[in-house]
């Protein structure tokens, strides 16, 4: 088949595909013939991929009323009544900021969603929840709620882990569902970290859910898994699933203050914690290695990327650095060196900036470096870490180019990418003869189709 007047880099080519391939790229010759598809002209790239996705949490998050624009309870109340959900599920909301509101949270304000349904709030991060009479009882915790409903921490990741554990049915149903979305906005391809059982993914595999490639990876107690399958990192475990890394968690993140870090927080005593011990760490490398397996490390403070680092070449392997937050510059330079890839999230950076500059202070100077790892050699790919950000490839862009969506000047605009990188970081292939035909085509009002169906 052909793809025809499709603009790349500003020129209007014909592309030719066969068997999911490029097999060659002409001039636009202006003709068409009944079964080419006429690109009309629209922007011709390489379909995109999220490199860092929690799917289910993503998929279930996506159902949840959106409570970001709500800046008091009233706001809150009033989107929560609107949302559509139906019979006796709780009701269910993300994104509450009560922290920042004049008149403090009260359990019988939140009453007012509903008397006979629990009604449960979550904050952006997780970390506190505001709940209803209603989920107070039903959750069996009435004294700890007290008069404000609020609860913190522990407390508030219970109910997180109650409100997650979902049948297999439906959860399979609302990733379905998310797929469906990513596609419709140009992604073809996620790499999942989610703390799940390849046996999820053959369950989907026998439903037919295939609309994107996920690359399915798995944390240290299922990584046997692969192993037991002989399944090596990029192996089709069926259907569009392949076989994708070992994910170890080494430090926490910046906004518990838990991120590893060679130095104190700025004006605090912690240094953060480390999650998997060195020697832990490097068995975990080595042995899925000896297996195939690439690993997938999150590191987010400057030690712990050293660490990771180190691990890495000890091993004498490349693998993958999960967020890759704060790298002192010698760091970016190993690892060029040992060939690893920094997966990184542009919309971090960005949502971080203010609470960086606080814990980080001047280290800030080589905190979410983009530019450089390019400058250096790195290799670098995008993803959102939904749901912390939005599965969105093109708010990923965004804010890999303009690094502020706050009207804010460009924070640190010296490690912001170009379009071209940003997208170049966000796809496995390329525009280029031999390369798989994965083409999406994005119109002038930024609409997005597949080139190839
Ligand atoms: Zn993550």
């Amino acid at each position: 088949m052909m793809i025809r007047n499709a603009l790349d880099h500003g020129v209007l080519i014909d592309i030719e595909v066969s068997n999911n391939l490029i097999t060659a790229i002409l001039p636009a010759t202006g003709g068409f013939h009944s079964g080419d598809v006429d690109a009309e002209g629209d922007e011709v790239l390489p379909g995109l991929w999220d490199e860092h996705v929690h799917i289910r949490s993503w998929a279930q998050m996506r159902t949840r009323a959106n409570l970001l624009p709500a800046d008091d309870s009233d706001a809150v109340v009033e989107i929560l009544r609107k949302h559509p959900s139906d019979g006796s599920e709780p009701i269910v909301g993300h994104g509450l900021r009560w922290a920042l509101w004049k008149n403090p949270p009260l359990m019988s304000a939140l009453d007012a969603v509903s008397t006979t349904r629990p009604v449960v709030a979550f904050s952006m991060d997780v970390h506190s929840v505001w709940i209803n009479s209603v989920a107070a009882r039903e959750f069996d915790v009435i004294d700890i709620a007290g008069d404000s409903g609020i609860l913190r921490e522990h407390d508030a990741f219970r109910i997180l882990t109650r409100m997650s554990d979902i049948d297999d049915d439906l959860m399979d149903a609302l990733i379905a569902e998310a797929f469906t979305a990513a596609k419709a906005q140009g992604i073809v391809g996620i790499t999942s970290f989610e703390m799940e059982s390849l046996s999820d993914w053959d369950r989907r595999i026998g439903k037919g859910i295939d609309l994107i490639t996920v690359r399915a990876s798995l944390y240290p107690e299922r990584i046997h898994e692969a192993f037991d399958r002989g399944l090596r990192t990029g192996d089709s475990v069926g259907g569009r699933v392949e076989m994708g890394f070992l994910k170890v968690i080494t430090d926490g993140s910046i906004n518990t203050r838990t991120a590893y870090m060679h130095a104190p927080y700025t004006g605090e005593d912690t240094i953060g914690v480390l999650n998997t011990s060195e020697t832990e760490l490097e068995r975990l490398v080595r042995e899925s290695s000896r297996n195939g397996v690439t690993a997938a490390l999150h590191a987010i403070g400057d030690k712990a990327n050293t660490i990771v680092i180190d691990t890495f070449e000890k091993v004498g392997v490349a693998g993958r650095i999960e967020h890759a937050q704060m790298v002192l510059p010698d760091d970016v330079q190993r690892m060029a060196k040992l060939g690893l890839t920094a997966s990184i999230q542009p919309a971090h950076a960005v949502d971080d900036r203010d609470v960086a500059e606080r814990l980080w202070g001047e280290r800030v100077s080589y905190a979410y470096p983009m530019k450089s790892f390019l400058d250096a050699g790195v290799k670098l790919v995008l993803g959102s870490d939904a749901p912390v950000a939005a599965l969105d490839p093109w708010h990923t862009i965004e804010m890999a180019t303009a690094r502020t969506a706050d009207g804010r000047p460009a924070w640190h605009p010296e490690e912001a990418l170009t379009r071209s990188q940003a997208i170049a970081a966000s796809a496995r292939s390329t525009i280029d003869v031999g390369q798989p035909a994965d083409l999406i085509l994005v119109g002038p009002d930024a609409e997005i189709r597949s080139a190839t169906q």
